[in-house]
């Protein structure tokens, strides 16, 4: 059997040893292929050449010169050594200056000449610093624009980007995946021009077609699986739940708003149907999903079927269970826990009660996906906070049943367009409507000077009983740091609260630690919680009135929203302050919408219109893959044309050959890990 060029593993290139290999491999770079689709995060445009008399200072350019002198070091301090040069173009001179690298003592000789490219300053002499250097006519590092890639210990830029030409160079011309008819439809260019201008583009506008071909791409690829799944769905039998949820509503301690009633009025409908349901509720953080849940599983219950009710996290799940439990009171109905401290014999038992069918509705972490798990009759499957889950999971929960319905909850507010278009495998409901009598989270945008008054405040709401969150500084994505600046940041707060307990929280500790960092919080052990932003969506600590978030002005506003959601739970009026480090105006200003505004959808807007959909879905909240140029794809025009080319694709109007066909499913099934099928 041949292998195709682009599966060929990267060992094969020279250069790349065992060591190098697991660099790459720490990177997901196993083949050629990984490689020609290992983009660059950015790129630096070094083709501007300038002569040395029209350097000016702080520009980073090229220069062709000769060396003039021989290497002059300079120890200026004990471990600073200054290695100078003297170049000259005809022009002028320059220094050329690097701090402690012997590797270039006598690297140069009198009357060679290179190009060099470099930062230049001309105070206090006209210097350029630490430049790169290359001779002329065999130039990969100058005179072009560079890409700069995503890296990990052991690779550098030079490394990579020599990979990738090799790689592409023994590649071969690649096949497209997207068929003629779609390219010239929609003005893309052809896969192995995008492909190569993603690297090394020749120009600004170049990279733009690379970039823009390949981003449709992306989302082509991805809504192509999503419409496949809506059509599969559509003609999939669903369990007729008729039974009316109305004895349920009646029992709640208060009356559900209008969009609750609207909502559940969908599902319900969706329920009857004899089709499955497929569907997405998104309200925002209190607008009440919960009750909407439970009244879909009392339908489903009191029609002769189990519910499934799966949570993100241990913490959630028995939030939701102690919840539930209280709202199915007086009806009725047994709730298990499927929760992971349960012993070996609890376990046991209460899956045998599940398969027996004696529990009608079981709430639980993805533990509920577990081979053992077997249910009795599973009617519907509930997905909270759907964005910690991926397609697949949800999925996964509703194999467990025949003709189950399916329910996804989300509470990150989004657009209403723009819901439409990327849960294209679902349909898509809306709370957009808060319960009445709300208190209004007062909420203030201030700069770093008003640090102190900040602290009082907060010491004053600690007084009066209450509990804090501060989300900490944003550092670099690094373990190390994380846990460093969350620690560190602890520290430097007890020394304000000294009599305070304080406690952290941060991505990468374990689900279990978390749990008990959050739990300790809840019960009010801990007064304060020191946080990264990953602060659990969705837990509910009511007597938490005051939240301080750190270098707010690096978050979108929909992110500060949901931040924002955690406090504003109890009868207390609470406080949310967000502190920019600047004391920058237009920072400052920005942040004033979450001010006025409170409804997450209008913020959503906002957001969108501030940042863009490149960055508004780069945050990766919504449940998306993580697509590689989400965080550029430039424009919203872009997003809607994939959707109808998706449509299109799907319903026929864009033949595919079979080559084709088997391209683009390749794709998806690198997407989905082989769990979606196209039609
Ligand atoms: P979320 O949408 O964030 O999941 P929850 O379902 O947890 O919100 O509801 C938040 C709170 O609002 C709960 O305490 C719930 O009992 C209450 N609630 C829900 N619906 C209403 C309503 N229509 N009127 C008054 N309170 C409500
Ligand atoms: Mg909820």
């Amino acid at each position: 059997m041949t292998i195709h060029p682009l599966q060929t593993p990267i060992t094969q290139l020279p250069g790349i040893g065992p060591k190098r290999a697991d660099a790459f491999g720490r990177l997901g770079i196993f083949t050629f292929k990984d490689l020609l689709f290992h983009f660059p995060r950015a790129h630096e445009d070094r083709t501007v050449f300038k002569k040395i008399i029209e350097l000016a200072h702080d520009e980073t350019v090229c220069i062709k010169a000769t060396v003039v002198s021989s290497m002059q070091t300079n120890l200026i301090r004990k471990n600073m050594r200054i290695s100078s040069l003297r170049v000259s173009d005809g022009t002028g001179f320059l220094e050329l200056i690097w701090f402690n690298n012997r590797f270039l003592d006598n690297r140069f000789k009198k009357g060679e000449t290179y190009i060099f490219y470099g930062k230049v300053r001309l105070t206090p002499k006209k210097q350029m610093v630490t430049p790169i250097f290359e001779t002329p006519g065999n130039q990969k590092q100058t005179g072009r624009i560079v890409p700069l890639y995503p890296l990990t210990e052991g690779l550098t830029e030079n490394i990579v980007s020599d990979c990738v030409q090799q790689a592409f160079a023994r590649s071969g011309q690649l096949k497209d995946p997207l068929p003629g008819a779609l390219r010239s439809a929609y003005q893309l260019c052809e896969i192995n021009y995008a492909l190569t201008n993603i690297h090394f583009p020749t120009g600004r506008k170049e990279y733009e077609i690379a970039r823009r071909r390949l981003a449709f791409e992306e989302m082509f690829t991805f809504q192509v699986a999503l419409c496949s799944l809506k059509k599969r769905q559509a003609s999939r039998p669903g369990a007729r739940l008729t039974v009316s949820p109305e004895p349920f509503l009646q029992s709640l301690p208060f009356a559900p708003t209008g969009a609750q009633k609207r909502v559940i009025d969908e599902i319900i409908t969706d329920l009857a149907s004899g089709t499955s349901m497929n569907r997405l509720v998104c309200g925002d953080v209190g607008s009440g999903k919960t009750a909407v849940a439970a009244a879909a599983m009392y339908t489903t219950v009191e029609s002769g079927y189990q519910a499934a009710f799966m949570a993100p996290t241990e913490i959630l799940a028995i939030q939701h269970y102690e919840g539930l439990q209280k709202m199915f009171r007086s009806h009725n109905i047994e709730i298990e826990l499927l929760s992971g401290s349960l012993t070996a014999a609890q376990r046991r038992r209460a899956l045998a009660r599940i398969q027996a069918g004696e529990v009608q509705i079981v709430v639980g972490t993805h533990a509920l996906l577990s081979d053992d798990v077997h249910f009795n009759r599973l009617g519907l499957a509930i997905t909270d906070e759907q964005h910690r889950f991926g397609v697949n999971q949800r999925r996964a929960l509703s194999e467990k049943g025949d003709n189950t319905h399916i329910l996804v909850m989300s509470a990150t507010p989004i657009p209403r367009t723009l819901a439409f278009i990327i849960y294209g495998d679902l349909d898509v409901s809306i709370i957009d409507e808060l319960p009445p009598g709300r208190q209004k989270i007062d909420t203030f945008a201030v700069g770093e000077n008003y640090r102190k008054r900040i602290y009082d405040f907060l010491a004053k709401e600690l007084l009066a009983g209450r509990q804090a969150y501060i989300v900490c500084p944003l550092v670099e994505e690094s373990d190390v740091l994380e846990l460093e600046s969350v620690t560190e940041y602890a520290q430097k707060l007890q020394k304000s609260f000294p009599d305070t307990p304080i406690g952290i929280l941060h991505g990468k500790m374990k689900p279990a630690e978390k749990d008990a960092v959050m739990s300790a919080f809840k019960q009010g052990d801990l007064r304060i919680l020191v946080a990264t932003s990953v602060i659990e969506v969705g837990v509910d600590v009511p007597n938490a009135t005051f939240m301080l978030i750190e270098n707010a002005e690096r978050y979108g506003l929909s992110q500060l929203h949901q931040l924002r959601g955690r406090v504003g739970r109890g009868t207390e009026k609470s406080y949310c302050i967000l502190l920019s480090q600047s004391n920058q105006e237009t920072a400052v200003n920005r942040l004033q919408v979450m001010k006025n505004q409170s409804n997450g959808f209008a913020i959503a807007e906002e957001d969108l219109k501030q940042r863009g959909p490149g960055e508004f879905f780069g945050t990766r909240q919504h449940g998306l893959p993580a697509f590689k140029l989400a965080g550029v794809f430039s424009d919203m025009e872009l997003l809607s044309k994939t959707s109808q080319a998706a449509k299109d694709y799907v319903t026929g109007k864009i033949p595919l050959t079979e080559e084709e066909k088997s391209l683009l499913q390749e794709k998806i099934n690198a997407l989905f890990n082989n769990h979606v099928t196209i039609s």
